[in-house]
């Protein structure tokens, strides 16, 4: 279960300068490589997709990747609980397959 609000101290981006990761355009998918290995990721995109945050890398999509993802997926009511069990899954079939 996510701990709401404190995964920030977590965050592979706690000590980076916040320009680096509120740039625009093109420079957003060479800042979003420091999220590829973040911890928490899918607490960072589902913020940004639930609060609808349009500025920045969160949760390694660019702004233009977030806002085509809400299109395509306009069903969606509540992002973090959608996240949060695809990884459940994940880490269920991972373990099946260690198994
Ligand atoms: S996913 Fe990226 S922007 Fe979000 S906390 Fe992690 S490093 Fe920072």
């Amino acid at each position: 279960m996510f701990e709401q609000g404190d995964w920030r101290v977590n965050a592979a981006c706690r000590d980076q300068n916040p320009d680096q990761l509120f740039v625009r355009g093109a420079e957003q998918r060479k800042a979003r490589m420091v999220c590829f290995g973040c911890p928490v990721r899918t607490e960072c995109l589902s913020e940004a997709l639930d609060n609808k945050i349009e500025f920045g890398v969160w949760g390694g999509m660019t702004e233009r990747e977030r806002r085509a993802l809400l299109r395509r997926r306009p069903d969606v009511r509540n992002w973090r609980e959608l996240l949060e069990a695809a990884r459940r899954e994940y880490v269920d079939f991972d373990e099946y397959q260690v198994s």
